[in-house]
């Protein structure tokens, strides 16, 4: 294979992507990066970085998988990232304030969450009213920070990535892809990952409208004054507060359809900012320095699309991270990997398949 025509290409510098770039690489794949915009600057920027399900228990048992498999592989990801710049990934445990639902009980939740390895503790008796839920074990990562450094990393490691460049189109030919066509030319390779987030949907060849879509999520950054510091993520009633290793405290999150839309709503982020101090009084003074918004990669029911096009020889997809696109990156990345390489991979991979959202 010569330089101009690699292994694999890649749509899509997001964490999925550029996680699965790495993978190939390490297994000796010529692998090449184009993004439309500059890399790592959307959902995987815009996230809060806790690398752990909101809930962990309600998702279903093929996120669930992923997840504590990520969990489980983010400190080699960390300890394999060459550059200068810190991720800052860091233990902090997760609080949750209101973990028992209506139709669940602590004794099912602590079930779920031993089968998938994930430690847990009870501060009061779930039996007695409004008992918390700690997961000591839960780590979060400046995500913007990763992204830098997991880009480093690909081009340390010979991964050319293209910044600025639009996958317009996948071509294919007689059931194998054949080449993508972009805003600086037609590209060629062996075979295509498409992990382009929110924007996937007209990268699969017939892919059912709305399969893959952009569900909003809003943010906001808190700098607290003097000297308090949160220790631990908190979370209560779906609004969570993660501490950073500079003290400020990231707020999250909506979930909103509201197309590409990545405008902030001031009605909403006050009700955030309100939440915030209720979990945390000592945030009432803090000053609010920044706001923002992202696109998560949805898919119709929750589960990540992962594996080859069944129509497609050569055409891949790793999108729909959702809300756990960053926990789960370092297992999707390997589970995929085993996939395009011919290795069983440690995970069922009839869940993911990409099947179930092209139309008949
Ligand atoms: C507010 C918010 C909070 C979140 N919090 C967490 C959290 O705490 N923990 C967690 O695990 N997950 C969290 N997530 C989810 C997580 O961020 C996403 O699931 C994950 O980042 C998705 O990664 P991705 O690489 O698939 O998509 P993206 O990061 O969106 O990357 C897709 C890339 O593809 C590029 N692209 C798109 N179309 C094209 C094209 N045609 N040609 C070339 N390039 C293209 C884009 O420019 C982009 O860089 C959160 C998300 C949001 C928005």
């Amino acid at each position: 294979m010569n330089s101009t025509t690699p292994d694999i290409l890649v749509v899509g510098a997001g964490i999925a992507g550029l996680t699965t770039a790495l993978a190939l690489r390490h297994e000796g794949a010529s692998v090449t990066v184009v993004d439309q915009s500059q890399p790592g600057t959307e959902a995987s920027w815009a996230g809060g970085g806790i690398l752990c399900p909101l809930y962990a228990w309600r998702y279903p048992d093929a996120v669930l998988a992923l997840a504590a498999r990520g969990m489980r592989d983010y400190p080699a990801l960390i300890e394999s990232l060459t550059g200068d710049t810190d991720p800052e990934h860091r233990v902090t445990g997760m609080r949750i304030l209101d973990p028992v639902g209506a139709e669940e009980s602590a004794a099912q939740i602590g079930e779920r969450l031993a089968r998938y390895g994930i430690r847990h503790q009870w501060l009061d008796s779930p039996d007695a009213g409004r008992a918390s839920l700690v997961l000591p074990e839960v780590a979060n990562v400046r995500n913007p920070r990763l992204l830098q450094a997991l880009r480093e990393t690909a081009e340390a490691h010979g991964i050319e990535i293209h910044a600025n460049r639009r996958c317009e189109q996948v071509i294919a030919r007689a059931g194998r892809f054949e080449r993508i066509e972009t805003s600086a030319g037609r590209m060629r390779a062996e075979r295509l990952v498409v992990a382009a987030g929110a924007w996937s949907e007209p990268l699969i060849p017939q892919a059912r409208e709305d399969s893959v879509f952009p569900v909003r999520g809003q943010m906001l950054r808190m700098e607290p004054h003097g000297n308090s510091r949160l220790e631990t993520i908190v979370m209560d009633e779906g609004v969570y507060l993660i501490p950073r290793v500079d003290g400020s405290i990231i707020v999250g999150s909506t979930v909103e359809r509201a197309g590409f839309d990545k405008t902030v709503d001031m009605a909403v982020q006050q009700a955030l900012h309100r939440k915030a101090i209720e979990c945390w009084p000592d945030l009432a003074e803090a000053s609010v320095t920044h706001r923002w918004a992202g696109l998560r990669p949805g898919s119709s029911d929750e589960v990540p699309i992962l594996g080859e096009h069944p129509s497609l020889e050569g055409l891949w997809v790793n999108t729909g991270g959702y809300r756990n696109g960053l926990a789960m990156a370092p297992a999707t990345a390997t589970f995929l990997t085993d996939l395009i390489t011919g290795r069983s991979p440690a995970l069922d991979p009839a869940p993911y398949r990409v099947a179930r959202i092209l139309s008949a």
